[in-house]
């Protein structure tokens, strides 16, 4: 509670009496305080990357890799990662500011799932390859969703790259796709047969920043804001996101949508085609 006290005069220095206001800033303090920890977390992930930037362009700059062209290609390949993970880090911290700000103005359409999944597989073809990972769908032909398609591709992105990250190779991830009749929802999911995830851990790896090993993001090239975006879109469609998993066995992270009234056809016919 934060406390003001305004005298009152009688129009001379005389007081009367007194005007004391109480406020509750319990809200506001937690506001600030989250905004700091934000910006000391951003500025801690900023600078890890632009100090190897430093050091790696640095050895070459000085001239003491000039013998060695092995090594000073090695270094320019370090500092071109770390670049890409900045320029990530940063394209991340815009979408989801624009997400909580509410200033992402979804454009809804209906549009087949299985197109949805083709477009994310496709995005994370190269990374599932590099890793020799399978990529499977079981997702039915006619299975249309309302759903703004770039947003949405972004979260399958999201949760295959974040599955092939953890999962060790020659292992399958399986997204599927189901209509819940009876409780009036689509739901998706993306199984691995990763490391797992600890039951203490599964809520809060949708916060900002946090990893299961506080290693995990910067090892694996991601930004540590993957999962809260998901949320924020899943969120923004009107369903919800979860992980279930099995320490060892692998995780199955799940989003629903709800089915707005049965889709009708003239609709998709009159709509743009999806692309
Ligand atoms: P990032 O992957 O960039 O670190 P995310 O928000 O996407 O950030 O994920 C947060 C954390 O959740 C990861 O760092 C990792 O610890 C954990 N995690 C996410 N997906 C998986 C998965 N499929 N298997 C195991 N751990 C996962």
């Amino acid at each position: 509670i934060e406390a003001r006290y305004s005298p009152l005069h009688n129009g001379s220095t005389t007081v009367t009496g007194g005007l004391i206001v109480l406020r509750d800033v319990t809200r506001q303090r937690e506001l600030e305080r989250l905004k700091q920890e934000f910006i000391s977390i951003i500025s801690h992930e900023i600078r890890t990357p632009l100090s190897s930037i430093r050091g790696a362009l640095g050895l070459v700059a000085e001239g003491i890799l000039d013998d060695d062209p092995q090594t000073a290609k090695e270094m320019v390949s370090i500092a071109n990662n770390n670049i890409e993970r900045l320029v990530r880090l940063v394209n991340d911290i815009l979408a989801l500011n624009r997400l909580e700000s509410g200033q992402v103005d979804l454009k809804f359409q209906w549009c087949p799932v299985t197109s949805l999944v083709q477009q994310a597989f496709s995005s994370v073809e190269a990374l599932a390859t590099a890793h020799q990972i399978r990529l499977e769908a079981t997702v039915p032909d006619n299975l249309w969703v309302w759903v703004d398609p770039d947003w949405l591709v972004q979260v399958l992105v999201n949760l295959v790259n974040n599955a092939i990250k953890f999962s060790p190779s020659q292992t399958a991830i399986i997204v599927t796709a189901e209509t819940l009749a009876s409780e009036a929802m689509i739901r998706f999911s993306v199984t691995d047969q990763g490391r797992g995830i600890p039951a203490d851990k599964l809520q809060t790896i949708f916060g900002r920043f946090q990893q299961v090993d506080a290693s995990d993001s910067r090892q694996k090239g991601g930004t540590g804001l993957g999962l809260a975006i998901c949320r924020r879109i899943v969120q923004q469609h009107g369903g919800h996101i979860w992980a279930e998993s099995e320490l060892g066995k692998g995780s199955t992270f799940y989003f629903t949508l709800p089915c707005p009234e049965q889709k009708q056809e003239e609709d998709i016919e009159n709509q743009e085609s999806f692309v």
